[in-house]
């Protein structure tokens, strides 16, 4: 049972020292019930508070780490039902299935490597390979699981193999990468745990259905091993929604501790637009890791912008600093737009600018991350403002010429600005930035 700011706040020092970032104690207790804190931000909670409060600060959705160093993967510690409610934390991992039997595991493994792209500013990218004891051969599986290290050295490794024998030969080549061991069962549960102790990795559960992974789960949590994955062996979508989200929700609103885990859902399907299809709703419905059998650069890209999407903050826009950005080898005759600090609007501005091949100046104003039009209805992108900034900018000492180019969305600031921006010429840009190829290439032939 949840415990309430008050109860929290009778173990607290009650200093008010502040070392929390928070104002007084009791403010801080009001934070760790409502999960917004964990106490480890105070410095001097006693050891007795720690004993006491540890389990009621911890998220109700365990972390799990899989992999070692900078590129390991944090799933878990969700908080929320419905991302509009607060946010989601830790974005799901997606892993590429290898069969140990496959003839190009090195090809593919690269692949995993190869697929990093760059999105609103973000580096986002497949991070797993999940290698299959598709042959039932520890040796062979082990084998596999070297090619693939070597291959992908910085990717995450899912064992997927029931046979205690496969993991403990294939640990001998990776228990320093902490690799995510899939999994346990009824049947080989207590070597599974073991193993996974023994290396420090963390562990898939298995079963069919909620209730049974639950019991399995409680067993593994009995044996006193906690780094768990949950598998219900849901694969078809209809499955999927229901136990993910009953899990969720058993696991937030129920304080259900058996189901308190991130969970593994498997994609793999042999029509790659079902596959597609299932890797979207175990994105959008709670799944931590989504293993698929392709990661094509058409599913990726569609799959990766769904997750950074869903864990995104809503409550603070994606934004780039203020600045004066030179795109290609700007001189002082280059153009100069205009435009605002909203991530998605920047880069697509310069993704536009750099196609023209035009070499232009591209002033990114301050508006608190919001779009063009959204800032302009909030008085954030007014003519006083853009005209106060470009003189304060210093643009003028770099460039030869006073033409400032404004988004034909606010084309209505044109005749404003020019007042506010005496000796200035205002020029009305297209209104969707992918007509600004087309506009440079025929203002700068013009020229
Ligand atoms: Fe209170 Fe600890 Fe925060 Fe200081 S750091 S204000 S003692 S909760």
């Amino acid at each position: 049972m949840a415990l309430s700011g008050v109860e929290i706040f009778k173990h607290l020092p009650k200093t008010n020292c502040k070392k929390c970032g928070h104002p007084t104690c009791l403010a801080f207790a009001m934070k760790l019930a409502a999960k917004q804190a964990t106490l480890d931000a105070c410095p001097d909670a006693s050891e007795e508070a720690k004993a006491f409060l540890g389990a009621a600060s911890e998220p109700p959705i365990k972390g799990i780490t899989i992999g070692a160093g900078d590129k390991a993967l944090k799933v878990g510690e969700e908080t929320v039902l419905f991302r509009h409610e607060k946010k989601f934390v830790n974005p799901c991992g997606f892993a590429l299935a290898i069969k140990d039997t496959d003839s190009d595991i090195e090809a593919k493994a690269k692949s995993v490597s190869d697929s990093e792209i760059e999105r609103v500013g973000q580096k986002l990218r497949v991070e797993l390979i999940a290698v299959e004891n598709a042959s039932g051969d520890p040796a062979t599986f082990a084998a596999a699981v070297a090619k693939a290290v070597a291959a992908a050295p910085s990717a995450g490794i899912i064992l997927e193999t029931e046979n205690p024998a496969a993991v403990e030969a294939a640990l001998t080549h990776v228990s320093s990468k902490k690799p995510l061991i899939c999994g346990a069962n009824a049947d080989n549960v207590e070597a599974m745990v073991n193993l996974a102790k023994y290396a420090g990795c963390s562990l898939v559960v298995r079963a069919d259905g909620i209730d049974a992974v639950a019991q399995l789960t409680e067993k593994v949590v009995g044996m006193g091993f906690k780094d768990i994955v949950l598998d219900t062996s849901a694969r078809k979508p209809k499955d999927m929604v229901e136990q993910y989200t009953q899990i969720r929700r058993a696991a937030l609103k129920k304080g259900v501790k058996a189901l308190g885990f991130p969970i593994i859902s498997f994609a793999v399907n042999e029509d790659p637009f079902v596959e597609q299809a299932l890797a979207s709703v175990a994105v959008a419905k709670y799944a931590s890791v989504v293993v698929l059998s392709d990661i094509s650069q058409w599913k990726t890209l569609g799959l990766i912008a769904l997750r950074q999407n869903l864990y995104t903050d809503p409550q603070v826009p994606m934004q780039v600093s203020q600045n004066i950005y030179k795109v290609g080898d700007a001189k002082e005759d280059a153009p100069l737009l205009v435009t605002t600090n909203f991530s998605l609007t920047y880069f697509i501005v310069l993704g536009e600018v750099e196609n023209s091949k035009v070499p232009s100046w591209l002033a990114v104003m301050e508006t608190e991350g919001l779009s063009v039009l959204t800032a302009w209805a909030a008085g954030k992108f007014t003519a006083a403002k853009i005209a106060q900034y470009i003189q304060e900018s210093g643009i003028e000492g770099k460039i030869s010429h006073k033409e400032l180019i404004i988004p034909g969305y606010v084309a209505v600031l044109s005749g404003a600005l020019e007042d506010k921006l005496p000796g200035w010429k205002i020029t009305v840009g297209p209104r969707e930035a992918n007509a600004l190829p087309a506009f440079l290439k025929n203002k700068t032939a013009a020229a």
